[in-house]
Formats: structure tokens, sequence, C-alpha cells
């Protein structure tokens, strides 16, 4: 049986960096996962092949609209398989490139499903179904990821009621869609499909869309959406889903109506198959894996992170817990914190925040100053026909960012000067020392932060 220091069963953003990272400080090291699925469900399933499907949906968009820049463009098609094919190709350079990266590191590939069994031994089926064999380690990671999570409930017909695996790999835009949940996926991939023609219905069960976002922001967000094709009802529950002639039917609030594809996008689950027909027994707390301030589970030496523990499912939190657990191994004292992980949404527009809203900052009875600017006083924004769009930032009393929301362009990209600003403790005063370049859209994050201590020249 060969040995290793570290096994770690998953190869997406949590797994795989932090096999680089111990590899490359010497330890033996083998990863486990089958030869199409490294990098993970970002990679595969997540993170990359949206974003692919979202930038073809936004130039689509832009083709449309060419007249708003000068330009005309007498017809405008799409084709569907073209569009799929391109994200393929993404998503198979940048898996191709994390092997070969692994490789150099020194780390050692297992391709297929791994069963963790008692004294930290592994067996791992190969992906060809060819052999099982059997490895152990001193020290094992669990970043086995998360699955669908799609009630009992509903049909299992994946033919008609999608997770988002099917419809990341749709062979057509259906011509109508029931998208179940209004969280990022269900309105990532319910702009995606608008765009291209479908009549897309979100229906979120909660008061507002998007956890997590501020109030006021996912009720401003409301109309935005409606204007970009989204039909999304807020406070009502898809009570029923049945199949009909190939087609489904929805019982929404009471009423009922068809579609032809539901998209169940209702949140997912910890991956738990590394324990199947295992006679080991990790302990969960409200369905993630159990860690303590190390990652450990309740077993001795095998340690989780990313989407199967606490926290945000998110793969920068992921590749973050792989960092602090990498840390740790090397005896500095670090333990996870996860109060600045940001938030983003990759729709048009796009919408970012990070650290707390005012709701949070109300609860705590935390005295804030808001500051606000919008795209449409940004140079940047305008000549890139991107005026819609705010930037809030919440300050402490003494000048210090505690929370920002941003909705407009490139919201992704500015939030990182709200968390550096954040976890860097810059005061608002030194932060506009620093000289941003003009025109940029961050200039306007710099004037938000400004405007909420009265300082913003154009206030
Ligand atoms: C549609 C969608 C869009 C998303 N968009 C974003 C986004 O824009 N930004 C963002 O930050 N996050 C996004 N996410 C979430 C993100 O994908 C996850 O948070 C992230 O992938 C978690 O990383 P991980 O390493 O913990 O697990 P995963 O990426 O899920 O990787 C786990 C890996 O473990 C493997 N595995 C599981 N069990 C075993 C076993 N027993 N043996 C061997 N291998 C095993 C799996 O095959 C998988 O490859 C999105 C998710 C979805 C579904």
């Amino acid at each position: 049986m060969q040995n290793f220091d570290l096994v770690i069963l998953g190869g997406g953003p949590g797994g795989y960096p932090l096999a680089a990272r111990m590899a490359r400080k010497g330890w033996q090291v083998a990863i486990v996962d089958h030869a199409s699925e490294f990098g993970g469900t970002c990679l595969n399933w997540g993170c990359i092949p949206t974003k692919a499907l979202l930038a073809s949906a936004r130039s689509y968009h832009l083709l449309k609209n060419a007249a708003d820049f000068g330009l005309s463009c007498s017809e405008t098609s799409f084709d569907w398989p073209k569009i799929l094919e391109r994200k393929s190709k993404i998503t198979l350079q940048l898996r191709q490139g994390i092997v070969k990266m692994l490789e150099k590191s020194g780390v050692t590939i297992f391709n297929g499903h791994g069963q963790l069994g008692k004294d930290r031994v592994i067996k791992v089926s190969r992906s060809d179904n060819t052999e099982t064999i059997e490895i152990q380690a001193k020290k094992v990671c669990l970043a086995v990821g998360s699955i669908p999570a799609a009630p009992a409930v509903f049909p299992a017909d994946r033919n008609i009621f999608w997770t988002s695996n099917e419809a990341l790999n749709a062979d057509k835009v259906p011509e109508s869609l029931l998208v179940v949940g209004g969280g990022v996926i269900g309105i990532e991939l319910g702009q995606v499909f608008a765009e291209f023609g479908s009549k897309v219905c979100v229906v979120e069960m909660m008061p507002q869309i998007l956890p997590g976002l501020d109030n006021a922001t996912a009720k401003r967000l409301l109309p935005v959406f409606k204007k970009a094709g989204l039909e999304v009802l807020v406070g009502k529950k898809v009570e029923a889903l049945a199949a009909t002639n190939g087609r489904a039917t929805a019982t929404i609030d009471g009423s009922t109506r068809e579609f032809d594809k539901v998209l169940i996008a209702v949140g997912r689950r910890v991956n738990m198959s590394f324990l199947q027909n295992s006679d080991l027994e990790i302990e969960t707390e409200k369905g993630f894996i159990k860690i303590d301030d190390h990652y450990m589970t309740s077993q001795s030496d095998v340690y989780a992170i990313g989407d199967a523990v606490k926290g945000p499912m998110l793969a920068h939190k992921a590749s973050y817990d792989a960092m602090i657990l990498a840390a740790q191994w090397q005896g500095k004292k670090l333990t996870a914190d996860y109060s600045l992980v940001p938030s983003c949404v990759y729709t048009h527009p796009e919408i970012a925040w990070v650290g707390l809203n005012e709701e949070q900052l109300k609860e705590r009875q935390i005295e804030y100053k808001t500051g606000r600017s919008m795209f449409s006083a940004n140079g940047k924004a305008l000549t890139a026909g991107e005026g819609d769009g705010q930037i809030k930032t919440l300050l402490s009393t003494d000048g210090k960012l505690l929370g920002a929301v941003i909705w407009g362009p490139e919201a992704s990209n500015i939030i990182n000067e709200a968390t550096m600003m954040s976890q860097f403790g810059i005061s608002n005063h030194d932060f506009s020392m620093m000289i941003h370049p003009h025109p940029t859209l961050s200039e306007a994050f710099m004037e938000s932060v400004e405007n909420a201590s009265g300082e913003g020249v154009h206030g």
C-alpha cells in the first residue's frame, strides 16, 4: 500500500491549492478526483461555466443594442451549441492547467473516487472502473465540495426538472423556464436564458432575492431585472411541480402555470459520497462536516475544508480555507475569519457586497455613516454605456469601513477596494490620499467613501 503525508479527496478550489502548497513544502501529497472533475464544481459546474454563458449573454445584449454606441448590426442571432462549445473549451483549458501545475508541484494524482475508511486508508476506485487500489496517509483532507440539493418532493426527471448541472448543458434554450429560488445561481442562470429568449420566471419564497444582500438594494434591483426580461416573484412559494406531456406544471401560491423546463436552485448539500460503504463515522453539524478551529473533523488527522464545512459556499472561501490550513500545518497561529468574504453576482448589472450591511449594523446597534455614489456620474461608466448602478459605503464614526454594497459595472472587481480598506483598517482620510487613475470605475468607490464624511467633490 502506498503511503503519503497527505491525501486530499477532491480537486476543487479547496483541494488543489492545498495539494500544491504542501507538496511545494516537501510533503508527499496525493490528490484523488475524477479526471474530468479537476477544478471541482467551480471550474466544471459552477463559477467558470456560468461566467462563460453570462459573457455570451452580455455580448449578445450588446450586439442587439449596438445602436446605443452608434453602430449598426442589421441581423443578430446566436448559435447555442457554439456557446456551449466555447464554455467547454474554457473549462478544458483551465482543467489541463491545474493538472499540469499539480504534476509540476510533485503531487501524485489518482483519477477516481475515494472512499475513506479507518486509519486513514482510502480505497480509490479508478474512473475507468479498471481497478480499486488502497492508499494510506498520515493526514487526510476532505475537500469533497457540494452537490445540488433538490427537495425529494419535486420530480426527479432531470430532462424537465433541471439542477444547475443540467441547465449548464441544456441542448437548447427553452421557450419558458421556471427558476425555483432567487439566490445567486438562480438569478445568474435565469438571466442567461432570458437574454437568449426564454420567458423566465424566478420564484423566491423569502421576501427578497439574493439572501445576504441588504434589503434596500435587493428591492432596488427588482425593476432592473424586470427590464432585463426576468419576471421575479418574491415572497411566493412553488408548492408543487409535476410533469405533464413532457412539460412542467407548477403550482405557485395556489395558481397553476406551465413551463418547458424548471431549474431547481434552492441550495446545495455536502457531497458525503466518500463515506459510501465505509464503516467510518464523521460527525456533521447543520448539514456540514463538523470541524474544530484547525479544520480537524471528529476523526483524528482527518481534516475538511471548503463547501464541506461551515461558512459561505464560495470558491474563494474554499481556497482561503486551504491557505489557512496550510499555514496552520506550518506552525502559524492563524484561524479562519469569514467576516470579510466578498459575495458577488455576475449578472448584468453585477452586484457585490462585503462586510456588514445596514440591517446588521442596526441590529448590532453600531453607529455608522452612509456614503453613496452613482455610476451615472462616473465618466468611465458612461463611456461604456453602463451608467446604471450605485455604490454604498458604510463607515464607522472614526472613518473605518464597516461594509459596502455595489451594483453596477465591474462590481466584482471594485469590491476588492472595500475588502482591502476594511481588512487593513484604512481610515477614510488615508484612503482618500490614494490616487485613483482617471477615468476609472474605482473612482466611484473613492467618491462614495468621501461622501460618507461629507468630503466628496461631486457629493
Ligand atoms: C452554478 C454555480 C455557480 C457558482 N458560481 C460561483 C461563483 O461565481 N463564485 C464562487 O465563489 N463560487 C461559485 N459557486 C460555488 C463554488 O463552485 C463552490 O463554492 C466551490 O467549488 C467549492 O469548492 P470546494 O473545493 O469546496 O468543492 P468543489 O469545487 O465542489 O470540489 C469538490 C471536488 O471533490 C470531488 N469529490 C467529491 N467526493 C469525492 C470523493 N469521494 N473522491 C474523489 N473526489 C471527490 C468532486 O468531484 C469535486 O471535483 C458556484 C456554484 C454553482 C453550482
